[in-house]
């Protein structure tokens, strides 16, 4: 049975900035990343947006570190490998290629699954979905073959592909089952600007629009939708959520309704185990609540404190809850606690002017804001302006 001091289950950032933290703290000890994926970790917020939009980037262009990296930090890293069981109290696990590792310190990072519409005609060719390189590539090649694509989910990924693919001269239709774009961050007011912005850049928006089924033959040829009607569709990109990667825990002290649940040291109850990412359900001291988030940020962040903990440190992660992204020319950027709608909103610009901060309340405490093409150092004073008003 192979043995390593550290083992770091999940090929994606959040395991990566472990590792990386891990170095910095213990130059020696061995470190091994299993990853489902081939490929070495990579930055995934690109696949939405510049790897579709330029179309001739490598994988390696936005990778953190490239193989040599992981050479020279004595950092074995084994792509294609799936954890498939965790024995808590032997140390152990098992991987896919039928070996098991026996573990001094333990990192879950594994992400999440993309979730996958149920209904009719789910499997047919030209119905896609987005999580990978080869998820991309797979959208890329139908992007470049058609003229017209439906794009289904009204949150981050669907409108990212929305902007992506009307940019590429696509006719665009964006179908959503919410009233307003981007319903869980966005106040009725800002998303029907959002919306408006949509429009003018000719993207056809079906709100309140749920999918019903695919059709066609072998290949889909239209979106059927709840009201009756259908959609001509050359192909569809789905953007209906992600749920935590947590197969690997069920049947364990770590399975739970929605994560794994960490303090705020990203370790879980069980000592020696740890749990960062996509997949960690964490102790968020700033809100005082437990917290699970899908954002790159908490990945790098999540991993970094999880790494330095378990290479004998005492660290907590105490940020702001943070996130990006980038419609067309906006640049949009998320802190705080978006889980209570504002009972009032203070607007610091006009969405129709151009940059802008809107600053949701609840009760009178600033508890989250939502900036578009604001520079760094405002967004920054934002956030401590946020993390003040809980204290
Ligand atoms: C298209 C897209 C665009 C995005 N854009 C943004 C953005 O603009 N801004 C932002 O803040 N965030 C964005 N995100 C979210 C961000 O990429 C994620 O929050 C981040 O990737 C989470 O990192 P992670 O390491 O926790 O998980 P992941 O990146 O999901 O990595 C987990 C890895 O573990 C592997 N794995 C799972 N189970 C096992 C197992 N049992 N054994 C071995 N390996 C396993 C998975 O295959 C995967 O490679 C985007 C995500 C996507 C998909």
């Amino acid at each position: 049975m192979d043995r390593t001091k550290y083992l770091l289950i999940g090929g994606g950032l959040a395991s990566l900035s472990a590792a990386e933290s891990i170095r910095e703290r213990d130059a020696d000890g061995a470190v091994m990343m299993v990853g489902r994926e081939t490929y070495i970790p990579y930055n995934r917020p690109p696949l939405s947006k510049g790897y579709l939009l330029d179309g001739d980037w490598e994988p390696s262009d936005f990778r953190r570190h490239d193989d040599e990296w992981y050479e020279q930090q004595n950092i074995a890293f084994r792509g294609g490998v799936t954890a498939t069981a965790i024995d808590i109290e032997s140390s152990e696990v098992a991987m896919s290629s039928g070996d098991s590792v026996r573990y001094e310190r333990l990192l879950i990072a594994t992400g999440a699954d993309v979730i996958r519409l149920n209904v009719p005609g789910a499997d047919l060719e030209g119905v896609h979905y987005l999580r990978t390189i080869p998820d991309a590539d797979a959208l890329l090649g139908a992007s470049k073959a058609a003229e017209g694509v439906v794009v289904v989910g009204g949150g981050f990924v669907g409108l990212e592909l929305a902007s992506s693919f009307r940019q590429l001269g696509l006719d665009v239709t964006l179908v959503y089952m919410e009233d307003h774009l981007w319903s869980t961050l966005l106040t009725p007011q800002i998303s029907e600007w959002l919306a408006g912005h949509y429009r003018d850049q000719g993207v056809h928006l079906l709100p309140e629009s749920q999918v019903a089924a695919f059709r066609g033959d072998g290949r889909v040829g239209a979106v059927a939708l709840a009201s009756g009607s259908e959609l001509p569709a050359e192909f569809v990109a789905l953007g209906v959520g992600v749920r935590p990667a947590t197969q690997l825990v069920d049947g364990t002290v770590l399975a739970g309704p929605n994560g794994i649940a960490t303090n705020s040291r990203l370790e879980t109850e069980a000592p020696g185990v740890y749990a960062a990412g996509d997949v960690a359900l964490y102790e968020d001291v700033v809100f005082e609540k437990r917290r699970r988030v899908e954002y790159l940020g908490a990945a790098r962040g999540h991993g970094t404190v999880a790494g330095a903990n378990m290479a004998g440190g005492d660290e907590e992660y105490a940020e702001v809850p943070y996130c990006f992204s980038d419609l067309f020319d906006l640049e949009f950027e998320f802190a705080g606690d978006f889980d209570v709608a504002p009972d009032h909103v203070a607007l610091d610009g006009q969405p129709s002017d151009g940059p802008f901060i809107a600053r949701y309340f609840v009760a009178g405490r600033l508890t989250a804001a939502v900036c578009v093409d604001r520079e760094e150092d405002e967004v920054d004073a934002v956030q401590d302006e946020i993390r003040a008003a809980q204290s």
